[in-house]
């Protein structure tokens, strides 16, 4: 469901606003919708026992009405915006009856075609969005461009709107939720960086939930960049469908398009005049799907004005976000990686797909309603053992029976000790569990240091890279 259609939001000062959901983006919504002047409520389903007093004192002092432990249709449809933050769902109720009544609904992104100066390259994609936009900050900064990254990661689009949004450059991270409540959200480089089905608790189709990741360039027009994945079919039928004047690719076959060619390693570039090559060895970017990261981020870095040795320098001192194929130790010769965010098929598929050698695979946790047929071919290929955890436990050991040799346990440490002793020197462990944490932990960080944790424990000889 989107709010697909929508003119472009308009708010006034006076405008009565409501603010669905007070977290950290929700409050800082409400900070900003003081500021222009806007009167505030706020709707939150959850108590807000956790805010601290002074949180509450200042919401009281600032006249801000606050509905808890619920939503209510009445004030929902009394209101002339409701701005929703990115985990609340269109389909609640209280927002379908204020939609029907004609009240816009939007999300924080929509805020910036009326309120941002900054031209922005927003990031998308069901997998890799927090390493490429991460990556861009720094190749922006390797360039001395003054830039803000946020979104979806770290700090919400409205913390900036409220300085004086003094970048060069925003990169923002935009989930499909966020897509889905964009409105007219007009980024100056847009960046797709795959698609494979996720969230399909949410989304009625696979289908839908890609309608919602194109809706990334629905608003862009005249001068816009779209930054493409080649290697998916689909998008790379979209692409040359598309009327975009700015169309660059990027992949292991360009299809005769400009854009970023990966190739063992090594980037090659065309469409800003002669072609340019990056090398990736030596950098922690040489594999997959990280060469495919920083193919996308090279060619949004070149869009916006960066230098190919500026771009150089910002490659050499990247360094791997924490769980996302991270390496823990190397024990007795066998490599232990972290890829605790792989919380979907795809990524665990990406991972797979990128390391070199038998692999012992630590995958499970709560399903997401995805196939695990799309990882039958590498796991066959690749996967020596399968060692599962969690709710999915069942569903994944019929999807890989007769694949691999696949056995069931309990805990992620047990699994860590079995990995142990089947793995041998030039063997990889990898968990990459496809699947949600929330079954056994608190998050995918938690259940990241729970398995380094017991990699560590496993002998006082692991050399831990520094
Ligand atoms: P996101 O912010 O989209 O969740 P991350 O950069 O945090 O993406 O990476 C999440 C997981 O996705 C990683 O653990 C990695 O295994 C996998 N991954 C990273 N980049 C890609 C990519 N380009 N294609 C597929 N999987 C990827």
């Amino acid at each position: 469901m989107t709010v697909d259609g929508m003119a472009r939001v308009r708010i006034s000062p006076g405008d009565h606003v409501l603010v669905v959901g007070l977290g950290k983006s929700g409050l800082s919504a409400v900070r900003f919708l003081l500021q222009i002047g806007a009167k505030v409520s706020v709707s939150e389903g959850g108590r807000l026992d956790r805010l601290g007093r002074e949180t509450r004192r200042w919401l009281d002092g600032e006249r801000v009405f606050v509905e808890e432990g619920g939503h209510s249709s009445e004030l929902f449809c009394s209101v002339d915006h409701i701005l929703l933050s990115p985990g609340v769902p269109l389909s609640l109720p209280a927002v379908v009856a204020a939609k029907a009544k004609g009240v816009p609904v939007f999300g924080e992104m929509a805020l910036a075609a009326q309120f941002m100066k900054t031209p922005m390259v927003a990031v998308t994609g069901t997998n890799g969005k927090s390493t490429v936009v991460t990556l861009l900050g720094d190749l922006f900064r390797a360039a001395n461009k003054k830039v803000f990254v946020g979104g979806n990661i770290g700090t919400p689009l409205t913390d900036y709107l409220q300085g004086n949004q003094e970048a060069e450059v925003a990169v923002l991270e935009v989930s499909s939720f966020q897509l889905d409540t964009a409105v007219a959200f007009r980024p100056t480089v847009g960046v797709l960086l795959n698609i494979t089905p996720d969230h399909l608790d949410r989304y009625a189709s696979y289908d839908e939930y890609a309608a919602s990741k194109f809706s990334l360039f629905r608003s862009q027009g005249r001068g816009d960049a779209a930054v493409l994945n080649a290697d998916d079919p689909k998008i790379l039928k979209r692409a040359e469908q598309s009327s975009h004047e700015r169309l660059f690719l990027f992949g292991h076959d360009l299809a005769g398009h400009n854009g970023a060619r990966v190739e063992k390693g090594v980037v090659t570039v065309r469409g800003f005049g002669a072609p340019e090559s990056y090398d990736l060895a030596g950098t922690c970017l040489a594999e997959s799907p990280n060469s495919e990261n920083s193919a996308a981020a090279i060619i949004a870095a070149r869009i916006m004005g960066c230098t190919p040795s500026c771009i150089k320098k910002g490659l050499a001192s990247f360094a791997p976000l924490a769980h996302r194929l991270t390496l823990v130790a190397d024990v007795e010769g066998v490599r232990y990686l972290d890829d605790s965010k792989a919380t979907n098929i795809g990524a665990a598929k990406s991972a797979l797909e990128g390391i070199h050698g038998p692999v012992v695979l630590i995958a499970g946790g709560r399903d997401k309603g995805g196939d695990y047929g799309l990882m039958a071919d590498v796991v066959r290929d690749k996967v020596k053992h399968l060692l599962l955890i969690g709710e999915a436990s069942e569903k994944m050991a019929a999807a890989f029976a007769g694949l691999t040799q696949v056995e069931k346990l309990i805990t992620l440490e047990e699994a860590v000790a079995r990995a142990h002793q089947l793995a041998q020197a030039g063997d990889t462990v990898l968990l990459s569990p496809a699947c949600a944490s929330f079954d056994m932990f608190t998050g995918y960080a938690h259940r990241g240091e729970v398995f380094q944790e017991a990699v560590r424990r496993l002998s006082p000889q692991a050399v831990t890279p520094a």
